[in-house]
């Protein structure tokens, strides 16, 4: 990110209670349903796919990719956002971070970061492999 700030603290719903605290323990987790196998983000109280309860969190399958991005801004306030592939047909909206904008593209292998919001919270953010 181009500023110096931390990111906005995020508000957490007890469904994505555990997704906030792996990111705290530097672990990126994708809800699973146990009864369709499909994940989703962000985490629900149901499977979007299927409705089912029966849901755990599991460990993304390295390497994330970006599935589509856009640069926003210029100068010192650019920074870039992307739909990261964080599991099969699974993808999040985070920050890209130590990349050039001209380097970055469609299908770019990524690794998570844990940035401290402004809470202490630990966000998701991903920068090249
Ligand atoms: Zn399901």
């Amino acid at each position: 990110m181009a500023t110096d700030r931390p990111p906005v603290a995020p508000e957490i719903s007890p469904e994505a209670k555990p997704f906030w605290d792996a990111a705290n323990a530097g672990r990126l987790v994708v809800a699973t349903c146990l009864d369709c196998g499909r994940g989703h983000h962000y985490p629900r109280a149901l499977c979007p796919h299927c409705h089912s309860t029966r849901l755990e969190f599991r460990d993304a399958k390295p390497p994330a990719r970006i599935y589509s991005f856009s640069v926003v801004g210029s100068g010192a306030g650019q920074y870039i956002i992307a739909y990261v592939e964080i599991a099969d047909r699974v993808a999040m909206m985070a920050n890209i971070i130590g990349c050039a904008p001209e380097s970055v593209h469609i299908g770019q292998t990524l690794t998570p970061v844990f940035i401290d919001s402004a809470s202490g919270q630990k966000v998701v953010m991903f920068t090249a492999a």
